[in-house]
């Protein structure tokens, strides 16, 4: 059983000067991909249910394909809501057995972001588990723009919400395809001198490599969240699957092939967080 709290990976590796990834999962084969990629990296992994993986399976689901892989697993496994948006959403993933809540009050004035986000922080740590938060707006490709984090308000939100980890939005943006989108090194320096909480960058896979591993290793940012990037070595194998015999119609059979190159891809993402 090496079920843990992102608090649990998060605090060694502030303190150890590395980032865990937290792996945007849609279903059993990618869960069940990251988990034996972490394994074979000897690294901690958070397994994440955002909001299109909550539209496809149900969280109670979820919380148990996450916890069953936790328990075979021969590292800390993190079960992870992430982009919760009610109190009831984050209710129902801690009564599914999720091991952290990630609360996303970032469109919301201040005031009403930290009450509601402190509010589920209490609610995670009265259960003996984790909670992350968001402050500034983390925009969307080809969508909504980034508001960026102002390092006094993310100093206020981390002192009166009692969050384990901090998302800031510091020149990443979610679902990039290419990794051309740098961050922005002053903003994150000027965050880290005002709060030691472990910081979290979603949007990871628009991050260049170089940079990952450079802030992973140098700053407080503690958690790369990355799903685009993995999505798209999943569609790839697929594909390569679905094509390589146009007779085969049993799904299992065509599935069992994303595997290996899903581990592959998985292992060459967590290297960059080692430390
Ligand atoms: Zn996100």
């Amino acid at each position: 059983m090496t079920l843990a709290t992102l608090a649990q990976v998060l605090q060694p590796a502030l303190s150890g000067r590395y980032a865990v990834a937290g792996l945007v999962t849609l279903g059993w084969e990618d869960m069940r991909a990251f988990v034996a990629a972490a394994e074979a990296e000897g690294c901690p992994v958070i397994l994440q249910a955002g909001p299109s993986c909550r539209a496809h399976t149900p969280l109670p689901i979820l919380g148990k394909m996450f916890r069953h892989l936790a328990e075979h697993a021969s590292v800390p496994v993190v079960a992870h809501l992430d982009h919760g948006y009610t109190y009831d959403e984050c209710r129902e993933a801690l009564d599914s057995g999720f091991t952290s809540l990630m609360f996303d009050g970032s469109r919301k004035p201040l005031a009403q972001n930290i009450a509601e986000t402190a509010q589920i922080a209490e609610m995670a740590h009265a259960a003996g588990i984790s909670c992350e938060g968001e402050i500034g707006f983390v925009g969307y490709a080809n969508g909504e723009n980034s508001a960026g984090t102002d390092p006094e308000e993310a100093a206020k939100f981390a002192r009166e919400t009692g969050v384990d980890a901090m998302a800031i939005s510091v020149g990443n943006v979610h679902l990039q395809q290419d990794k051309e989108g740098g961050l922005d090194i002053a903003r994150i320096r000027a965050i880290e001198a005002l709060t030691d909480v472990p910081l979290v960058i979603h949007g990871g896979s628009g991050v260049p490599v170089d940079q990952r591993r450079l802030l992973a290793t140098t700053s407080n940012i503690c958690k790369f969240n990355i799903g685009t990037e993995l999505r798209m070595a999943f569609g790839a194998a697929l594909r390569t699957a679905v094509n390589s015999d146009p007779a085969r119609f049993d799904r299992v059979t065509i599935l069992k092939e994303t595997h290996d190159p899903m581990v592959a891809a998985t292992r060459q993402v967590l290297r960059a967080f080692a430390p």
